[in-house]
């Protein structure tokens, strides 16, 4: 909320050049008049425009600061759920991931020990008859 106050720009118009200015909202609530870059002059943020102007930038972002809150909370509501669910379950697949390691090698050794003794084996058998 208070990153949305102070990157919110809150656009009034200058009395004396009609130039817009975009002062921070937060900047804007806590100052009485702001200077014009372009004229120079002082803009008066007390006055009745500028105040409603920074009045309805105020409630748009608190609107968009409880809406953004409220999808917080659910995604945090949800990820509650999922840790609840399963504390058990994220230990397991870690060892899982473990065996399942220990079975590809095992594998590979089964695998490797035929292929290298079928050679051996097989030229005595044939030319010996
Ligand atoms: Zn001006």
């Amino acid at each position: 909320m208070a990153k949305l106050l102070k990157d919110t720009p809150v656009y009034v118009s200058c009395p004396h050049c009609g130039k817009v200015q975009h002062p921070r909202l937060k900047w804007a609530k806590n100052h009485k008049s702001l200077k014009c870059r372009h004229c120079g002059k002082n803009l008066d943020l007390r006055e009745k425009q500028a105040q409603s102007l920074i009045e309805r930038t105020l409630k748009a972002v608190q609107a968009f600061g409880q809406a953004l809150e409220s999808l917080h909370a659910e995604a945090k509501k949800a990820g509650k759920a999922v840790k609840a669910k399963k504390p058990k379950k994220s230990k397991g697949k870690k060892k899982a991931a473990k065996k399942t390691k220990a079975k590809k090698a095992s594998k590979r050794a089964k695998r490797a020990k035929p292929v290298s003794m079928m050679p051996v084996e097989a030229p005595p058998t044939q030319p010996s008859p």
